[in-house]
């Protein structure tokens, strides 16, 4: 899972190099129309400097919560500010009838909050952050007109519900992601990354359905790796993983599109092509070979018995199977490290 954080920091690193010039754009043109030097547009200055700062830090190979947590602290301290002008100044003083412009910035502020913090610290900082947004309203509430009270109340209000609502998207889009690695990795072998089993048998059926209805041709390469017990026993069970590993990839490099791989069981593995039997056999025999002449590190040379069988008119996935399965056998038999692709008795 380490590569998957990996993918969503490199997205997320993208997303900001793409948003932030936009945030920084509308942030320079407020400053532009505003004729007014007051606090927020100071604050507004320090926001738009660190945004530029921060996106530069973002085409660094720097972790990326450093300009991420640079980038919320001075949003947080943007709307603080922003509400101690408006209600001191554009409110109190000068009478206006509603908090400023800046609660537009609000939803995104806590969108960002959900996106670099944790849910439940997000959660926190939303709550943190409206509870600094009542407090210095409270001692000169009764100063306030009927407005000015409705306009504040509305500001808490949606701040509350913006969070609610971050709160529960996050909750929807964790558990869809689950979802998609669990169902991923469901078909996944976790040693070696070949297909398990209960995909093998997903592809069966719809390979020999696909037959039946279009009158495709497919067949089976069965494999099994020879004395492998001796390998676990003289090297240990480690080096038996490793084998396993590597005998995949080699098997994979040899594979083309739509040929499918799948861990059968222990150490039998298993080849879905669209090759009928002769070009199956050639496949195996080149497979035979990468593995034959390979060298396993520790546990040097490792070989492997093949079975191919073609499939035949009204064959089930099992009957399929069986004469893969008698013909890797054959090859046991015989002295290993060869293929099968039909016996002297059939
Ligand atoms: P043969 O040539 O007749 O196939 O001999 P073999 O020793 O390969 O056959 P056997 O079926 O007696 O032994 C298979 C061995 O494969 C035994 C089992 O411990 C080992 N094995 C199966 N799965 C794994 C695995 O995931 N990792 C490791 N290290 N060993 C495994
Ligand atoms: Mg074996
Ligand atoms: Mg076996």
């Amino acid at each position: 899972m380490g590569s998957e954080q990996k993918r969503f920091d490199e997205q997320k690193r993208r997303v900001y190099l793409f948003v932030l010039p936009i945030i920084a754009a509308s942030l320079g043109l407020n400053l532009l129309i505003t004729e007014e030097v007051r606090l927020v547009q100071v604050i507004n200055i320090i926001l738009l400097l660190g945004i530029i700062v921060c996106w530069g830090l973002f085409w660094t190979r720097l972790p990326l919560t450093v300009p991420e947590l640079t980038i919320l602290a001075l949003s947080l301290l943007y709307l603080l500010t922003a509400i101690l002008s408006s209600l001191f100044v554009d409110m109190l003083a000068q009478g206006k009838p509603r908090v400023g412009d800046f609660i537009l910035y609000m939803p995104l502020v806590v969108v960002l909050g959900f996106l670099i913090l944790e849910r439940k610290q997000a959660v926190v900082a939303s709550f943190t952050l409206l509870l600094l947004m009542i407090a210095p309203a409270i001692p000169v509430w009764g100063s306030l007109t009927n407005s000015q009270i409705e306009s504040l109340i509305t500001l808490y209000v949606s701040l509350f519900v913006y969070t609610f609502l971050a709160y529960f998207l996050h909750i929807l889009y964790r558990r869809r992601a689950e979802q998609r690695a669990i169902a991923r990795f469901a078909y996944i072998d976790a040693l070696t990354g070949a297909a398990n089993r209960h995909r093998i048998d997903e592809w069966l059926a719809e390979k020999v359905e696909q037959a039946d209805r279009e009158g495709t041709e497919f067949s089976v390469i069965l494999f099994d790796m020879d004395h492998f017990k001796q390998v676990n026993d003289r090297y240990g069970h480690k080096t038996g993983d490793d084998v396993l590993r590597q005998m995949a990839d080699i098997v994979r490099m040899q594979l083309g599109p739509g040929e499918l791989f799948g861990r059968w069981g222990g150490e039998e593995f298993i080849i879905i092509t669209d090759e009928e039997l002769p070009g199956a056999v050639a496949l195996a025999g080149r497979l035979c070979e990468a593995i034959g002449s390979h060298h396993f590190g520790k546990a040097g040379k490792v070989t492997a018995s093949f079975g191919v069988a073609g499939e035949l008119p009204g064959d089930t996935p099992e009957r399929l199977l069986n004469r893969a399965d008698e013909r890797m056998y054959h090859s046991k038999r015989t002295g290993r490290n060869r293929v099968t692709g039909e016996t002297a008795v059939e």
